[in-house]
């Protein structure tokens, strides 16, 4: 998957996700990606969310509108994949399997955080580009 989390000057968020999916796919499967609130959500008040991986695993924890909401209760974005992405490897055996998740707030600052490490994302802000290596559970 790739999810993208933009913010205007003057503070409005929008996002996309595009999804490899067939690696994943059985016939008929819909993945995470197409399913707002799964893969993608944005609530333009508090910010956005994004989602890599195993999409089941996001689906079942309404992963990317999870992370908004945890940052509407006040979370940074940061504290927010964490404590999503925490969620899914308190209940499943997590050795090998990959989910990250991406997430921005309303004022610019953004978190990531993956199960296992290699999860890049790529920030662009005052026609800067850095790649940066999202933290992970799984060291
Ligand atoms: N999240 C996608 C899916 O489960 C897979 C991916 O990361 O591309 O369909």
């Amino acid at each position: 998957t790739i999810g993208m989390l933009s913010i205007d000057a003057k503070g409005n968020i929008c996002g996309a996700c595009t999804t490899s999916g067939l690696a994943y796919k059985m016939n008929g499967r819909v993945g995470d990606s197409p399913i707002i609130g799964a893969g993608l959500f944005v609530d333009n008040e508090i910010g956005g969310a994004c989602a890599t991986g195993l999409g089941e695993l996001v689906m079942r924890t309404c992963g990317s509108f999870l992370v908004v909401e945890l940052m509407r209760q006040g979370r940074t974005p940061q504290q927010a994949c964490e404590e999503a992405v925490m969620r899914i490897v308190k209940k499943q055996d997590y050795k090998d399997i990959q989910v990250g998740m991406l997430a921005v707030n309303k004022e610019g600052e953004m978190g990531a955080f993956s199960i296992q490490p290699g999860f890049n994302y790529t920030l662009t802000r005052n026609k800067q580009t850095q790649v940066t290596d999202a933290r992970s559970y799984l060291k």
